[in-house]
């Protein structure tokens, strides 16, 4: 299909602040995010980053301006296949997955969500992707590593083949090596896959890994569009 495959017009999103007032967090965005593509979101803390990935998840609505997926407004998109081809990977792991299920349930949870049935051999194909023994399927959260649980939760949002991953600073609570490493193994999946993903960081090394383009907020404003 040609075309963009998220397309944002003149987005606007505040939320009420103390006092009464509304604090603004997009101020007439307008971006668009092509299939199979890595667009990089940058900018400083509370640029509105977090509020632009949501939007596009579908997890909180723009007040006004509109966002197209696939060349149809988002809010009416279907919400059983959008979640399935639109995954999104949280900064904290932790908080993303449930501290009492194994690694094994953790990774299949989307496909029961889906009303899918267990799939084994596509949980294991995932682990392998980002190279996680198959001996830590039975292991609980707290007994795995800040690094293999974000591995674990990059491996539940391949398990469904999605197209785009929102991936909201997936490596800025891990050293150094240990993101540069998962990096890498996610850009291998991307490629493999033909993945496109918005990709929040502010890390100038990890933008320039992952990334085909790069799109700067500020206040609320898109300061730098995409090449
Ligand atoms: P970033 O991800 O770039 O740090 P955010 O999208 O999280 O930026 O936040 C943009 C602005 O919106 C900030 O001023 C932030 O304080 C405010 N904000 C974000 N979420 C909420 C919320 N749930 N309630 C009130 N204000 C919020």
């Amino acid at each position: 299909m040609s075309g963009p495959r998220f397309a944002l017009r003149g987005v606007v999103k505040s939320y009420p602040g103390r006092g009464g007032g509304r604090v603004s967090a997009l101020s007439g965005v307008d971006l668009d995010l092509a299939e199979g593509r890595i667009l990089a979101l940058t900018g400083p803390s509370g640029a509105g980053k977090s509020t632009l990935a949501r939007i596009l998840m579908g997890f909180i609505r723009a007040e006004s301006g509109s966002v197209r997926y696939r060349g149809r407004p988002l809010e009416e998109a279907p919400r059983r296949p959008f979640c399935r081809d639109n995954q999104m990977v949280f900064q904290n792991p932790l908080l993303a997955c449930d501290p009492l299920f194994t690694v094994a349930r953790i990774i299949a949870e989307p496909l029961r969500v889906q009303g899918l049935p267990p799939d084994g051999g596509e949980t294991l194909a995932v682990m392998e992707e980002m190279e996680l023994p198959s001996a830590l399927l039975p292991r609980r959260p707290d007994e795995l590593s800040g690094g293999e649980l974000q591995r674990v939760a990059l491996a539940r949002a391949l398990v469904l083949r999605p197209g785009f991953l929102v991936l909201d600073e997936p490596f800025s609570a891990l050293d150094d090596l240990t993101a540069l490493r998962i990096l890498r193994l996610l850009k291998a999946a991307c490629r493999r896959r033909s993945l496109g993903a918005l990709f929040i960081s502010h890390h100038r090394r990890h933008v320039h890994e992952l990334a085909d383009g790069e799109a700067v907020l500020e206040g609320g404003r898109l300061l730098a569009a995409p090449a």
